[in-house]
């Protein structure tokens, strides 16, 4: 157990100038209010706040956040009012005591509305002062250490919190050293099987792997001083339990298959050595193709710094090396904390900024979004950077989260790279949008002006930023959207019944039916009904305010109101791909040419059904929503799949007749499907049909061939 002086020893040495009279009163303040207070493990509760302390100090923090420490539990678990603390302990100290305070208040375990909200809170309370985290963190890693006290029940809930929120936190602030701690501790309490069975198998090699690390360790330090490259340090270690585990499930291997259990790390002096013992090591061992990471020139997000690479030794057991300068240790170790600086009492400027312009960012991001599951799934992604690099045909580099695709690296570009971007070149070679880039990779981004980001983008879109701009843009389009749709809807219905434009103009009655809908403006109020959310009769039935309406031949007034409204045709136009509002109802699939109708959906827009289409002539939608619309014969030219279900008699060479036959008519096979049963055979097609007309010859085609019986169009 730590002593008080002890702590006072450290914070000296570290600091000579330290103010440790403030921290004794703080000792002694704390050890007055938890006075009797005892922790489960049957100790004094002083232990915690002067472990937290002790924490603190290690991690080399002012005396404003070891005080806090020293005070953290107090407000909660005592009678004592935060202004008490200000007044006897300063304004900052109080500041930092309450953060922790109300952190400590979050419960993380609740809905994921809940959840969201409060990791909102936890943000804007690190930006607001660094330090609350950092206590909350020593906190956190005392009462991980000692969780072993506590009943089962509280033992999963506070590894699993420490596991979704404090690890990823401490990672984003390259904090290793603590993140590895309360990793490997919630392994140990979320999935204690695993965890025993991993142990264990790790101890059994431990003697022998020890011995080859030592061997290994006297051969690099002489190879080295051999080359007069300094070093200062060589460690040799192996690698921690929990991310042994993550690699053998993500890879889903067992241990014998783990390439580097071991991992031998070397600090230099300058980063220049960092080089030159990398091109010693490579002259030793024989590095694995595809695993040298240079961190060095490119840091992770977090910070990190190093250069990695796995050989093989002469024995064939492979290892990990990594090499980095002694000032990039430190950083790897304490992120945040090993840029603290006393003078100030805060964070310094410049590079160590970064940790700042990454809350404030995300922060920013998080703003927009609404919906908690994709907040949190967007927080685990920042708050995991774990990372792909991709290079640009300039050779500039850019680090991306695990399966990001072209889309996250165009955006990551610029925002109107990504709004534009329609394919992209891996390597050299077109790819698909949805493509999954691997580190190294060389993306050119192809754009088109004008060009605009589609929903589909979101079903592969990995990074916030990228899935942030997609939706902010798509929300925007759909707005427009729907507002012009809802004006032609209401034209359309005003024109229906003959309703006079004065009275849909009149000040008063405009106001009066807002008011009805709780609405401002009248664009809401056109919106709602292109959404789907109000129908135009019923809007319309607002204005008139006496007696039915009544359905009336068109009439002259017709145009006056469509001039007051400013639209034109009220035909909605489709073109072919889908658009944000107008899209094809998946049960008929109609392709161009055909005869369409449109039904309004409640949000989504308008689907667009053939007329033929079962569900539209057993008038299953309301025909209330049935609106007019017409193929926009300005929009380019686009292909649709068609299945095509064709039944044939069992005849031998049928099969490549057919596909032969559709080929010689310019047309693509997607995919092809035969099964034969008795006496008849069954080949399902996809293709590619241009129009209506297309789709008629292809059928025509192979109704001439022989043995084929029937040819069918299938839904999608
Ligand atoms: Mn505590």
């Amino acid at each position: 157990m730590i002593r008080f002086e002890d702590l006072i020893e450290k914070v000296r040495a570290s600091n000579p100038e330290a103010d440790v009279e403030l921290l004794r009163r703080a000792y002694v303040f704390s050890a007055f209010e938890h006075k009797g207070q005892v922790r489960n493990s049957g100790e004094p509760y002083l232990v915690h706040p002067l472990e937290v302390a002790d924490q603190l100090a290690d991690m080399k923090l002012d005396v404003v956040a070891i005080a806090a420490g020293l005070l953290h539990d107090i407000v909660e678990d005592t009678q004592t009012p935060i202004e008490r603390i200000s007044e006897l302990f300063g304004p900052d100290v109080a500041h930092v005591v309450e953060g922790v305070t109300k952190l400590g208040a979050i419960p993380f375990s609740s809905s994921e509305e809940r959840q969201a909200e409060n990791f909102r809170k936890m943000l804007l309370a690190m930006v607001d002062d660094i330090r609350v985290i950092l206590v909350k963190l020593a906190d956190r890693l005392h009462n991980m250490r000692t969780l072993h006290h506590l009943p089962e029940e509280r033992r999963v809930k506070i590894a699993q919190e420490t596991r979704d929120i404090y690890a990823p936190i401490a990672n984003r602030l390259g904090m290793s050293k603590v993140k590895n701690e309360l990793e490997d501790l919630a392994f140990k309490y979320l999935e204690a099987k695993a965890y025993e069975s991993l142990r264990a198998q790790v101890e059994s090699r431990r003697r022998a792997t020890e011995g080859m690390i030592e061997e290994l360790k006297n051969t690099v330090t002489a190879k080295l001083a051999e080359a007069q490259v300094p070093v200062m340090q060589i460690d040799g270690r192996i690698k921690r339990l929990f991310s042994i585990h993550q690699k053998l499930k993500r890879q889903k291997i067992d241990l014998d298959q783990v390439y580097d259990l071991v991992a031998l790390r070397i600090i230099t002096a300058s980063v220049k050595d960092c080089y030159g013992a990398l091109g010693i090591i490579h002259q030793t061992w024989s590095p694995v193709p595809g695993r040298i990471k240079d961190f060095i020139a490119t840091p992770r997000p977090n910070g990190y710094q190093s250069l990695h690479t796995s050989v093989v030794s002469e024995r064939g057991f492979p290892f990990e090396v990594q090499i980095r300068s002694s000032e990039m240790h430190r950083t790897a170790e304490e992120g945040i904390a090993a840029h603290w600086k006393y003078k100030e009492g805060r964070v310094g400027a410049g590079r160590d900024e970064q940790y700042f312009v990454w809350l404030r960012q995300l922060l920013e991001w998080q703003q927009e979004v609404r919906d908690p599951q994709e907040f949190l799934q967007n927080l685990k992604i920042e708050l995991y950077p774990e990372e792909v690099y991709i290079f640009t045909p300039k050779g500039e580099v850019k680090a991306l989260p695990r399966d990001a695709s072209p889309v996250d690296f165009a955006y990551s570009i610029h925002t109107d790279v990504g709004h534009q971007c329609v394919g992209a070149r891996v390597n050299g070679k077109m790819v698909p949008l949805r493509t999954r880039l691997r580190n190294g990779d060389i993306v050119e981004v192809i754009t088109t002006p004008g060009h605009k980001p589609s929903r589909d983008w979101l079903n592969f879109a990995v990074t916030s930023r990228a899935r942030n701009k997609i939706k902010h843009f798509i929300h925007a389009e759909e707005k427009t959207r729907s507002l012009e749709l809802g004006r032609r809807l209401f034209d359309k219905e005003a024109r229906k019944y003959g309703v006079s434009a004065k009275s849909l103009t009149e000040p008063s009655a405009v106001n009066r039916v807002l008011g009805e809908y709780g609405m401002q403006k009248a664009d809401e109020l056109f919106a709602a009904i292109g959404y789907g959310k109000l129908p135009a009769r019923n809007v319309l039935a607002r204005f008139v305010p006496q007696g039915e309406l009544k359905e009336t031949p068109e009439t002259g007034i017709a145009s006056v109101v469509r001039r007051v409204l400013g639209t034109g045709d009220d035909k909605i136009k489709v073109s072919g791909i889908d658009d944000l509002l107008v899209f094809r109802a998946r049960c008929c699939n109609p392709i161009r040419g055909e005869k369409i109708v449109g039904y309004i959906t409640r949000g989504k827009g308008v689907s667009v059904h053939s007329a033929s289409c079962v569900n539209v002539v057993n008038l299953l939608y309301d025909p209330e929503r049935r609106i007019e619309v017409e193929w926009d014969k300005g929009a380019d030219p686009s292909t649709y799949t068609v299945r095509l279900s064709i039944q044939v008699a069992d005849r031998r060479g049928i099969l490549a007749e057919v596909s032969s036959k559709i080929a010689g008519i310019n047309t693509n096979i997607r995919n092809v499907e035969a099964t034969v049963d008795d006496q008849r055979g069954r080949i399902d097609m996809t293709v590619e049909i241009s129009d209506v007309k297309h789709l008629q010859k292809v059928v025509k085609a192979l109704r001439n061939i022989e043995g084929v019986l029937d040819v069918e169009r299938a839904a999608r």
